[in-house]
């Protein structure tokens, strides 16, 4: 028996090369199925062509030249239905424990033992926090969701990546009034080629103002406290969408004794053809292999750890 933990795109990929290697396994996942998809933003379109998510041989055609989230939900939905995966929703691994051959992993509903584990946690669960006073408050949010709740309002977007750029540009066309504190002296060079121009133009003319080599010290109720090189400005403020990142739950990769890279990506360490673990028996899966580097890996590129996972386990369970 395998247990993999996580049901996105990598997760279920990796299932269905145990189905179809007759390797009996179960996804435990603690949202519902495609969890971090869901949560992204409502109006989001994936940069990928469709082609590039495809997993299990199963044909996914977009409407439009990339794919919406709708139409990934849909998508992964009916690869699940499909190969009729053994997949237990809201479902939370909380410990685990064991060695090769003998694992236990203890979820909120149930204990499960199992031969391999194979973690396809991604990173998308866990907000990097600023650690400043305010954070908590209801008006802040890590995930974006969707412009219309901003029309007519004061948001500060915190961040100069994609997630950041996005944001800002979705929220100044629907009527917000947008401020971006950006750490660095730019907008990451990163950003999509295709949206950068449009940014960048917008904080030109100022219908975007920008606080560049910034940093938020206090969010208040009405408004933000920015550290920038001119010296502290507090700006009037309604919404804050601290778009800063996201972090792997490292707390299960403790429990497995995965070993970590010791620089400053704390990327788990694995065998490059088969994603076995520093601990025997434990597989990594899909972007949460990049540890802090979260760029580095999506679903286009890791998508092919499922059959080596598969291989490898087939190969040592016989
Ligand atoms: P995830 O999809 O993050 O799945 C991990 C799953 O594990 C989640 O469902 C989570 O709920 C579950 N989980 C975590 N902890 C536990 C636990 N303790 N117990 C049980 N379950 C747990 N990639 C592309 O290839 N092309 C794109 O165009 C693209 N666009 C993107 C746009 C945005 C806005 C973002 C944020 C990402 C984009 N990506 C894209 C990246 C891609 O969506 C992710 O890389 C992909 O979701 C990774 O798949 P995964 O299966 O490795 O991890």
């Amino acid at each position: 028996m395998v247990i993999i933990i996580g049901a996105g795109p990598i997760g279920l990929a990796t299932g269905i090369e145990l189905k179809r290697k007759n390797i009996p396994f179960k996804i435990i996942e603690r949202g519902c199925l495609v969890n971090s998809i869901f949560n992204y933003p409502t109006n989001m379109t994936f940069f990928s062509t469709s082609d590039k998510l495809e997993i299990g041989d199963v044909p996914f055609i977009s409407h439009g030249p990339k794919p919406t989230r709708s139409e990934a939900l849909e998508y992964y939905r009916r690869v699940a239905e499909h190969y009729d995966l053994p997949v237990h929703l809201y479902e939370t691994v909380k410990t685990m424990d064991g060695e090769d051959g003998n694992f236990t992993i203890v979820t909120n509903k149930d204990t499960y033992h199992a031969d391999k584990v194979v973690v396809a946690t991604g990173f998308y669960g866990q907000a990097n926090m600023m650690g400043v006073p305010g954070e908590d408050l209801p008006k802040v949010k890590h995930y974006y969701d969707e412009p219309h709740i901003y029309a007519w309002q004061k948001v500060l977007v915190i961040g100069g990546g994609n997630s950041a750029v996005d944001a800002a540009l979705e929220c100044y066309r629907s009527n917000a009034e947008v401020t971006m504190s950006v750490r660095y002296d730019t907008i990451k060079p990163s950003v999509k080629y295709w949206v950068k121009p449009d940014i960048e133009n917008r904080i030109k003319n100022e219908e975007v103002r920008a606080y560049f080599n910034s940093e938020v010290k206090e969010i208040r109720e009405h408004e933000v406290v920015l550290d920038t090189p001119d010296g502290e400005v507090t700006i009037e403020n309604d919404f804050v969408l601290a778009m800063t990142g996201y972090h792997p739950n490292y707390d299960l990769m403790e429990a497995l004794k995965i070993e970590l890279t010791e620089d400053d990506k704390c990327m788990p360490v694995y065998e490059e053809d088969s994603l076995e673990t520093s601990t025997p028996g434990v597989y990594v899966a899909g972007v949460v292999c990049g540890g802090m580097d979260t760029s580095r890996l999506f679903i286009e590129n890791s998508r092919v750890h499922a059959d080596q996972i598969a291989s490898d386990i087939k190969e040592k369970l016989g």
